[in-house]
């Protein structure tokens, strides 16, 4: 069986942001050698998500919309993890509920995605280097 190992670091500029990142995924699929088997992508941070949906803005900007009314930032002192000092704690509750990781099935050396279907990384609390670990094993 072969085994991949890969991290893949964002510096994501401002606080919240959404990123495709299926190609990336797809040269670690292209570099594994793998034709048969599993795909894991995780966000290796717990204020940050990697999620399959549509690579469509307008739902991106309906996702920030959303997570805002379940968790807004402000004010942050409606946090109790707040009271460590730290500014994030909706980044914390956004990161739950967007999920941490994506199971993908790798057929035929490719992606054995649904037909819209599109990673993407979910950042909730930039502004710093973050990494997302791409795992993929099989023949
Ligand atoms: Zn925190």
């Amino acid at each position: 069986m072969k085994s991949y190992r890969k991290e893949l670091w964002f510096d994501v500029p401002t606080r919240r942001a959404f990123i495709h990142i299926t190609p990336q995924v797809q040269e670690c699929l292209r570099e594994s050698g793998v034709r048969e088997g599993l795909c894991l992508v995780n966000a290796m941070h717990i204020t940050a998500s990697v999620f399959i949906n549509d690579n469509e803005s307008g739902l991106h900007e309906d996702y920030e919309k959303w997570l805002e009314s379940l968790a807004p930032h402000e004010p942050i002192s409606q946090y109790k993890h707040n009271l460590t000092g730290e500014d994030n704690g909706d980044a914390h509750l956004k990161r739950q509920i967007m999920g941490r990781e994506v199971v993908v099935a790798v057929t035929d050396g490719a992606l054995d995605f649904g037909p819209w279907e599109r990673i993407f990384y979910g950042e909730f609390d930039g502004r710093r280097r973050k990494r997302v670990l791409v795992k993929i094993i099989g023949e």
